[in-house]
């Protein structure tokens, strides 16, 4: 119930009205144990019919909307003189540099508020198997890499913020170990890979030049694809690289409002498509991500005069596939985003429990669904949409 609450609060909603009315409705308090608990469960229904406000409140209490600049650089012992390590430092003149034995002793707990930046090895496994709530596009041997943690944006519905214990971003410097085990993996059968899902590498891609290494290998090995999400409004690499028709760049677009509300830091919408244009001009496969969809007020002009906007701006006939899906996470992260992002309607909404994962009503799905598809058949074929689904196969491509 707390919950709700705090979700009522924060989007905007008359609070003490609706508690009065229910206390009325419901005959408040309960008699017993039992009568609460379908109380709840109806207070609860009510409340997920409420939108997510679109006025930006974080900005009203002072929260910082723009990308946060680097101010304290860590780095390994063990990586000190690493080529890369110095090519990374020399993009942070005047930052200041503290030595450390293991990345995993800061990455621990949280930060003191600045942007920290960690140079480190990665040990162990570097490849892990798709995970569950993201789609594979088909690909049987779908793998993601965590080259880079955490983002230079600040989405307040990132899983990254439920997935970490701290926002430093780390930044492995050991490609060549990833390498090897994809040359292991790539002797046994094709993989495709994601390789930026908890982070955006394009937007680093200035200082870390990680993509153009990735581009190299990526050439010599057809039989490997790799997806490259992103929302960075970064255009240098098509400028410097060739096109290779198995690195996909990925783009996340979301609505005006939402970026504005809910993308702390992140490119507009605007220059995203000025991106995506440019990347399709010279020649890079370009998927198109509505992932997630948010369930907003007014989400059907809201969303639809956004799809208007895409569908004139992009040459709908060079797109390589489109990926859509509503909000969802995985349960256990939604209970840490909440508790590191209390001002944060996006995290504090009443989500369902569907399996562990945290996603919106069945309905509400299929709607937003139905209206997605709709709207997109008029210029892209169904084979070419792929749509998240939450019952079911998690991977299910069907439209
Ligand atoms: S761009 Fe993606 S990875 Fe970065 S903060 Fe936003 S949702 Fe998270």
């Amino acid at each position: 119930m707390r919950q709700a609450l705090s979700y009522l609060a924060l989007s905007g909603c008359e609070q003490e009205t609706l508690i009065k009315a229910w206390e009325q409705r419901f005959d408040l308090p309960c008699k017993d144990r039992r009568e609460g608990k379908e109380i709840l469960r109806k207070i609860e229904e009510e409340i997920r019919a409420i939108p997510l406000p679109l006025h930006p409140l974080a900005e009203q209490k002072g929260h910082e909307k723009k990308s946060r600049p680097v101010e304290r650089i860590l780095i390994e012992r063990g990586v000190l003189h690493h080529p890369r390590a110095e090519r990374i430092l020399s993009h942070f003149p005047g930052v200041g540099v503290e030595e450390i034995t293991h990345y995993k002793d800061i990455f621990r707990r949280s930060t003191d508020g600045r942007r920290t930046l960690i140079l480190a090895e990665k040990k162990g496994k570097l490849l892990y198997p798709g995970a569950p709530v993201c789609q594979n596009f088909g690909n049987r041997y779908f793998f993601y890499a965590s080259q880079i943690m955490n983002c230079i944006f600040d989405c307040e519905y990132c899983y990254l913020k439920g997935m970490y214990p701290s926002d430093a971003m780390v930044v492995f410097l050991n490609l060549e170990d990833y390498f090897e085990e994809l040359r292991e993996l790539l002797s046994e059968h094709p993989v495709y890979l994601c390789l930026s899902y908890d982070t955006d590498l394009l937007a680093l891609e200035a200082w870390t030049s990680f993509l153009h290494e990735w581009s190299g290998f990526i050439k010599e090995h057809p039989s490997l694809s790799v997806e490259i999400r992103t929302k960075s409004a970064y255009t240098g690499f098509y400028e410097k690289e060739k096109p290779l028709e198995n690195l996909i760049f990925a783009y996340t677009l979301s609505p005006k409002s939402i970026v504005s509300t809910y993308e702390s830091g992140a490119p507009s919408l605007s220059s995203r498509l000025t991106a995506v244009k440019k990347a399709m001009e010279k020649g890079f496969p370009v998927r198109l991500c509505f992932d997630p969809v948010l369930y907003c007020e007014d989400w059907q002009t809201i969303y639809g005069v956004f799809l208007d906007e895409v569908m004139e701006t992009v040459d709908f006939g060079r797109v390589k596939d489109v990926s859509a899906g509503v909000f969802r996470i995985p349960h256990p992260y939604l209970r840490q985003m909440r508790k590191q992002t209390p001002h944060s309607a996006a995290a504090q909404y009443p989500y369902r429990n569907e399996g562990g994962v945290a996603c919106y009503e069945t309905a509400l799905e299929e709607e937003i669904r139905q209206f997605f598809i709709q709207k997109l058949t008029k210029k892209i074929g169904n084979d070419k949409i792929f749509w998240w689904k939450t019952q079911g196969n998690c991977d299910k491509v069907d439209t």
